[in-house]
């Protein structure tokens, strides 16, 4: 079994969820007592919101390069950057280290387009939906991501870092974004992303009026399937080389 390098922290509320989904998806598939091996390096996520809101997505990039290079000296096969906005900086995360990164955006959009669907409503942080970046790596895939309005991106943003990230789930914001869900379909989304790795501990597709698909699970999954691929197996699998990144 492949090493799995986690790079967490961001917030350590969903890092807790990688956790558990990635050892529970090795228990599936090996049975017994199997659990996954993993290697975590878990940042002081004060410090990267701090270079967020200062803009130093540079900064943010050598923090992250650094921490990946470690996570590969110590033995990790793979990377995961578990947090969607740090994606942000992914492309030089991934050149900093030889190992492949597993790219959570790129997972994403492979899952979507195979339940068929083309047009993703998109919440998630205000970095990421209005960066631009996730949407361009999502066209890359042929979907045409719908953002929501100013306002439903402010109550998005606010309810990840100021309750969220914070381990306060709400029904408040749980309503705010199954209705932001809504008006997303009123626009012609035909499925929602759950683009922020903290956004599946308030809804799930229970209760949101699209089909849901949790970035948090499908990213997981992937360091499963990796993780359990034959050694020579990873270029040919589902990882279809998407440029540095499998
Ligand atoms: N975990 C969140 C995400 O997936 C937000 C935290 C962050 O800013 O990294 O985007």
């Amino acid at each position: 079994m492949r090493k799995i390098g986690l790079l967490g922290g961001m917030s350590w509320e969903s890092t807790a969820t990688y956790y558990k989904l990635i050892n529970e998806g090795i228990r599936q598939s090996l049975g017994g007592l199997s659990s996954a091996d993993i290697l975590m390096r878990s940042l002081d996520f004060q410090t990267v919101v701090a270079l967020q809101k200062a803009d130093r997505w540079a900064d943010a990039a050598r923090l992250l390069g650094d921490a990946a290079q470690g996570l590969e000296a110590a033995g990790a096969d793979c990377i995961l950057i578990c947090t969607n906005t740090m994606h942000l900086v992914a492309d030089q995360v991934a050149a900093s280290c030889d190992v492949p990164l597993i790219h959570i955006i790129g997972e994403t959009a492979k899952t979507i387009n195979g339940g068929g669907y083309r047009r993703p409503l998109l919440l998630a942080t205000r970095y990421t939906m209005e960066n631009g970046f996730y949407a361009d790596h999502m066209r890359r895939y042929g979907l045409d991501v719908v953002v929501p309005g100013a306002d439903d991106r402010m109550i998005c943003h606010n309810a990840i870092f100021d309750e969220l990230c914070q381990g306060v789930v709400s029904d408040a914001a749980r309503q705010a974004l199954i209705d932001m869900t809504a008006r997303g379909r009123d626009q012609g989304a035909d499925c929602v992303i759950l683009g922020c790795t903290e956004l599946g501990l308030s809804v799930d597709a229970s209760c949101l009026p699209l089909p849901c698909f949790d970035s948090t699970h499908i990213h997981a999954r992937a360091a499963v399937d990796f993780a359990l691929a034959a050694p020579n197996q990873a270029a040919v699998l589902h990882f279809v080389t998407d440029g540095a990144y499998i």
